[in-house]
């Protein structure tokens, strides 16, 4: 049964600067969540909050604060993960709030909603829940079309970028 848990009884929050720098030891690829908007045109987002949830059904989730992305997602139902390749950092500060036309990567729609045409692996998703934690929305979506291609991706740790190749073992 699900139930609602609140912290264990008098404890204390560490620091948030002690915990922003814990957490981000914690390494994760980049992502761009993408959806048409309503000029016709893409909106993109930088995330790092992308999960996978259940391999049956294909279930993913990505963890948004309010704005553009949040609202346009919440409307259209479905939304786009772009897993960034380690030559693609660019994009992800173009849609990390320092937009600048000249990194504007191209997309494409294969079935429904759009994802960045040369990225390393993508995903069409389809929203099937919305939990509020905090300030945040999780948007828990099954995944409706997905690919990848070869290559290596872009790692977000200890608040900046790695490109690494990764090694077989
Ligand atoms: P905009 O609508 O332009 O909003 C920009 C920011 O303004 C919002 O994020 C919010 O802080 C504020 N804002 C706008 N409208 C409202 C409103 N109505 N109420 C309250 N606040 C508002 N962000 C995440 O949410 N999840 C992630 O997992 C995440 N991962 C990131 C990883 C990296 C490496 C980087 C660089 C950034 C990440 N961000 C993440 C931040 C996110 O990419 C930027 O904030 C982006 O500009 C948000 O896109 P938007 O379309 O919502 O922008």
């Amino acid at each position: 049964m699900e139930t609602n848990c609140a912290p264990f009884p008098g404890a204390a929050s560490p620091d948030p600067v002690r915990y922003r720098k814990a957490i981000s030891h914690f390494p994760t690829g980049i992502a761009i969540v993408a959806s048409e908007d309503d000029e016709g045109g893409i909106h993109g987002m930088t995330v790092s909050s992308f999960t996978s949830i259940s391999l049956e059904p294909p279930t993913v989730m990505v963890s948004l604060k309010a704005g553009k992305m949040h609202q346009l997602i919440s409307r259209q139902g479905g939304y786009g993960v772009s897993i960034l390749r380690e030559d693609q950092q660019s994009y992800s500060v173009h849609f990390g709030g320092r937009p600048h036309t000249l990194l504007e990567p191209d997309f494409v729609v294969r079935e429904r909603v759009p994802t960045v045409r040369d990225s390393l692996a993508w995903f069409e998703c389809e929203i099937i829940e919305r939990i509020q934690v905090q300030d945040h929305t999780l948007f828990i979506a099954q995944v409706v079309a997905c690919g990848h291609h070869e290559g290596s991706p872009l790692i977000f740790f200890a608040s900046r970028y790695h490109r690494q190749a990764l090694e077989g073992c």
